[in-house]
């Protein structure tokens, strides 16, 4: 007789269902047998690695059987030079996607809750229900969060607020202003997570830099990640910024050797390379403006975007041009998972990239 291991599960995960990530490239090809395939579906640098992150990879290849700097030394000590930061304020990630894992480990459990949007980043309802914490979702206004409504929002058990600043999938932003006001109303017992994933790519003057923020907010933690505009995603390089009594218990779940050898020298590369940087923020202008152009010419309103993506809306269900747009050998997102099932989300890529997109998209319409 077999085992009934779901029933063994913790309750929170037994209600859990996986992440769904983009498509990959390979899978695609496998599947119909396509040699050509662009992926416009995990909001990933087009541009490929910059010569200062293949250089570091190449000459830190020969330490790879050994375990990487637990610590991190020499990462935090660029970041710390970079953004005027002390090394005590610093959490490393295999991708900010595991900071916040490690906040809703050390905060949330069953008999607390975690205050987040509608249309918020997928992990921050994975990360708050595998701890057994009850979400409260608020709904949002024009798609992007009410921070009204979140902070009304906050119960007696609230212990963490996830915030994305831009966010994804829907490219929405908050500004300077409004958060501030948003912090002062939040209690000094709730923390804060502000997300800034993507904030690389915004020029808005309005758009706030939240590591400027933490001296007034201790409850506030910022996270960011090598993967959007340093190009890294496939490294898994992210990090948090907060108090360091905070970031002294982040510490403490965090698995020892979480960044890898590679991963811990490509970003203190990539944090050098002030041009890579600056192409990418080009190429995403670009590209956003390409898209913009490309959606209005076939009448499809979409949602305005300062991310490296766009959220296109369709007449209806957009699974089936998703599928159609698979055999064309374009991979976008379906936004079903966020209950936004007439969007498709789009990855800015390189111009032959969205070209192929928007004539794929045209022929399948
Ligand atoms: N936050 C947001 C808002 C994201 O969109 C993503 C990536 N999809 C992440 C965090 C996590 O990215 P990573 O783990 O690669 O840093």
């Amino acid at each position: 007789m077999s085992c009934d291991f779901f029933a063994l599960a913790n309750a929170g995960i037994q209600g859990l269902s996986p992440y769904q990530a983009g498509k990959p490239i390979e899978e695609l090809q496998r599947e119909l047998g396509l040699e050509h395939v662009v992926k416009l579906a995990s909001n990933e640098n087009p541009l490929g690695p910059g010569a200062r992150v293949v250089e570091a990879c190449q000459r830190f290849l020969r330490d790879v059987t050994r375990y990487p700097d637990a610590n991190g030394f020499e990462l935090k000590r660029a970041l710390s030079a970079q953004f005027d930061l002390r090394p005590e304020q610093l959490t490393l990630g295999n991708g900010s996607n595991d900071v916040l894992d490690l906040i809703a480990r050390v905060f949330l459990q069953p008999g607390t809750s975690a205050v987040f949007s509608q249309f918020a980043f997928a992990v921050y309802p994975i990360a708050t229900q595998a701890c057994g914490a009850r979400a409260i979702v608020t709904k949002a206004r024009d798609w992007g969060h009410d921070l009204d409504a979140m902070a009304a929002a906050i119960e007696a058990d609230t212990r963490v607020v996830f915030i994305a600043n831009p966010n994804n999938p829907t490219g929405t932003w908050l500004a300077r202003a409004a958060l501030l006001a948003f912090l002062r109303r939040v209690p000094q017992n709730v923390v804060v997570v502000l997300d800034e994933a993507y904030t690389e790519f915004v020029d808005d003057p309005a758009f706030p830099n939240g590591l400027e923020l933490l001296a007034e907010f201790p409850n506030l933690i910022v996270t960011r990640t090598f993967s959007k505009a340093y190009g890294l995603g496939g490294l898994r390089v992210g990090y948090a910024v907060s108090d360091p009594r905070i970031a002294d218990l982040l510490n403490r779940v965090r698995a020892p050797f979480n960044v890898s050898v590679l991963g811990l020298a490509a970003a203190a590369a990539a944090l050098g390379d002030a041009d890579y940087l600056e192409r990418s923020r080009q190429v995403n202008r670009d590209g956003m403006a390409q898209l913009e152009a490309g959606c209005k010419r076939l009448d499809l309103p979409y949602i305005p975007s300062v991310g490296n993506f766009i959220a296109v809306e369709f007449a209806a269900d957009a699974m089936p041009i998703y599928e159609r747009l698979l055999r064309e050998g374009v991979i976008v997102r379906p936004l079903a998972q966020y209950r936004m099932p007439r969007h498709l989300r789009v990855s800015i890529g390189l111009p032959e990239e969205n070209q192929l997109f928007l004539d794929a998209l045209a022929k399948v319409l």
